[in-house]
């Protein structure tokens, strides 16, 4: 089904680099193809964003279960006041 003149070729390696691109690990090069691209391409735009989208999500959700030094601490004591 895929053929090599597919244009989707050309957005595999900018795919690729949309992980580092939000982590801001690319070479200047690099992220010039991949900001070159994405005004080109919807679809790519539309899969930066929706990273980003899901880089954010992560991010709270990291942020969220914080402490769990005292919640443990909390359980071993009255489990040991238990016994
Ligand atoms: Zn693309």
């Amino acid at each position: 089904m895929m053929k090599t003149t597919s244009p989707m070729n050309r957005c595999t390696p900018v795919l690729n680099l949309i992980t580092p691109f939000i982590e801001g690990k690319l070479s200047p090069d690099e992220e010039l193809v991949v900001r070159a691209h994405l005004e080109r391409c919807r679809t790519c735009a539309e899969d930066l964003r929706h990273s980003l989208f899901l880089a954010q999500l992560l991010k709270d959700n990291l942020l969220l279960p914080e402490p769990p030094e005292n919640l443990a601490q909390e359980v071993l004591r009255k489990t040991g006041r238990r016994r």
